[in-house]
């Protein structure tokens, strides 16, 4: 008999099948929120098979949003899925991608710590996977899962695949498994569900060493039992461990219910030789409930964005903005505007009936005249505003060009010769050449105002966000902006930077430098995001 290495921390490996875009890392977070609500903890991670080092240096038009760590990495948006179903902080050991793992192998290489050996695929990056995988261990934790990105069949996914095969071989199957997952399509013209596409994907697997424990698939519409007894057969799973994933109703926060009610958790929990806690779903199912019957009604708000076409651009805002909604038991819909098409048109066509709106971050001079002018339009108009990272530059831009008079008025990413560089980079930054995980990342601390909107809605006096940026308000023009009615409702701890500006005489106007899109949850809204949406729903 094969000896076992002693380990007490569960693995759960995703991998996912036929097409991209299948919602695996929503299934991997609904499975950590279902575990969790049975009484474990889990971590997350995901790894990513492209070579750049991190998502940081990506267009959101390749990659969508770029999500940032408390620790201040850039990384995968599907962390996003990770933090809003589990209310877990991911952090740097969250997301791994091959160039990273490239990056470490070659810098040990190049220090001569492989004493003279070939460096290889195999030993030497699978190690270095698996030491990444092994990097979320611990006392502190019962289950990591780890996403495999990409689908099943790409060349780049081979030694990430290669990596949880060994990795699993050496834990054990009562340690670890492989949950799968895959579509299963419908195809219309001949009315009938096909599963070849999913068998294909397994094999696949197979013929690298990883048989799936577990099948979920995504449907369109329910499958019928025979397709499960099909794919349970020629895939070597279990039929009651074929799970299907059809589309949703109303929210992908219904889809660990979804799970739950055919005990996909339970199976999990047994696979792994694990105690099955009671299941606790009830404020959750109460958060649905309220996103499903909002009894205030519907609210309006416009987000004026330079990457509108591309939903998962700005994905945590939208999301923040429903949670929102679901805090102020209200129905938010989003006007997406971009900002070039405002610029063209004018503000008042664009945003005739909004009621609230919102300018996201955002990098380069495309589209900033649009949002400025939007930010006017919610200024003057007394419409409430909130500004986002480049959202609040553009506010501080239109306020000393319109309020205090500064013709011109720019930031110097984009008018490095402007007479008012109210916006302009920081001291830090200056010396900075690499564009790669340079900016002001992560968590600070900032010391907030009191009689403030920004306070009323945290109601405390410090707080920590999380930032990514190079440019900052410049303490030069703070007096002259203030007279005009400028308030700093908040300034950074410990260092002078302001963090959040507000104006005086409007229903609430505010504009932070850090992303509060990233700590907000379903059943723990951002209060800056529910303040504003409190706000827009009085218009
Ligand atoms: N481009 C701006 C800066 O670097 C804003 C960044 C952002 O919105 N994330 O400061």
């Amino acid at each position: 008999m094969v000896k076992k290495v002693q380990h007490t921390t569960k693995h759960i490996f995703v991998t996912g099948g036929v097409v991209s875009s299948l919602g695996k890392g929503l299934t991997a977070a609904s499975v950590a929120l279902l575990l969790q609500k049975r009484g474990y903890r889990v971590k997350m991670q995901k790894m990513d098979p492209y070579l750049n080092v991190d998502p940081g240096t990506m267009s959101p038009y390749q990659h969508g949003e770029v999500y940032v760590t408390v620790d201040g990495a850039e990384t995968d948006l599907d962390l996003g899925h990770y933090e809003r179903f589990t209310g877990i902080d991911c952090t740097r050991s969250s997301n791994f991608t091959t160039g990273r793992i490239y990056s470490t192998v070659i810098a040990r290489e190049r220090k001569g710590e492989y004493l003279g050996k070939t460096v290889q695929v195999i030993p030497h990056i699978t190690d270095e996977i698996k030491t990444a995988i092994r990097s979320l261990d611990g006392d502190d934790v019962d289950i990591v899962i780890t996403e495999i990105g990409g689908t099943v069949g790409d060349i780049e996914s081979l030694p990430f695949l290669e990596a949880i095969r060994q990795f699993r071989q050496e834990i054990g199957r009562q340690n670890g498994l492989f949950l799968h997952v895959t579509l299963v399509p419908y195809i219309k013209a001949a009315g009938e569900m096909k599963t070849k596409p999913s068998q294909q994907s397994v094999s696949i697997l197979r013929t690298i060493g990883i048989i799936p424990d577990i099948l979920v698939c995504r449907c369109e519409r329910p499958m019928g039992a025979e397709h499960k007894e099909k794919l349970a057969l020629f895939c070597n799973v279990d039929k009651s461990l074929v799970i299907e994933e059809t589309d949703v109703a109303n929210t992908i926060y219904e889809v660990p219910v979804e799970l739950a009610k055919q005990d996909l958790d339970v199976y999990i929990m047994e696979l792994l030789n694990m105690h099955v806690n009671r299941l606790d779903m009830s404020d959750w199912k109460e958060m649905l409930n309220n996103y499903i019957n909002p009894c205030n009604g519907d609210v309006e708000i416009a987000v004026v964005g330079k990457y509108i076409s591309l939903r998962d651009s700005y994905k945590s805002i939208y999301e923040s903005l429903t949670h929102a909604g679901i805090a102020n038991k209200a129905r938010v819909k989003v006007r997406l505007v971009e900002a070039e098409e405002l610029e063209k048109n004018g503000a008042d066509q664009m945003l005739k009936g909004v009621s609230g709106l919102l300018v996201p971050g955002g990098f380069g001079q495309r589209g900033i005249e649009g949002k400025i002018l939007a930010i006017q339009y919610a200024r003057e108009n007394k419409i409430p505003f909130f500004g986002i990272c480049l959202g609040m530059q553009c506010a501080v831009m239109e306020f000393a060009r319109n309020v205090c008079g500064m013709t011109g008025a720019n930031s110097s990413e984009f008018d490095d010769k402007t007479r008012y560089p109210v916006i302009s980079l920081m001291e830090e930054q200056k010396k900075v050449t690499d564009m790669g995980g340079t900016m002001r990342l992560g968590s600070y601390e900032c010391t907030l105002k009191s009689g403030t909107k920004s306070h009323a809605a945290y109601g405390k006096d410090e707080i920590s966000e999380r930032h990514r940026h190079r440019y900052e308000f410049t303490n030069d023009f703070r007096a002259q902006l203030q007279k005009k009615g400028m308030i700093f409702a908040g300034i950074a701890k410990g260092l002078d930077l302001v963090e959040i500006v507000e104006i005086k005489d409007h229903p609430w106007f505010v504009g932070c430098q850090f992303h509060p899109e990233f700590q907000s949850t379903p059943l723990h809204a951002h209060p800056l995001f529910t303040g504003f949406v409190a706000a827009s729903m009085k218009g």
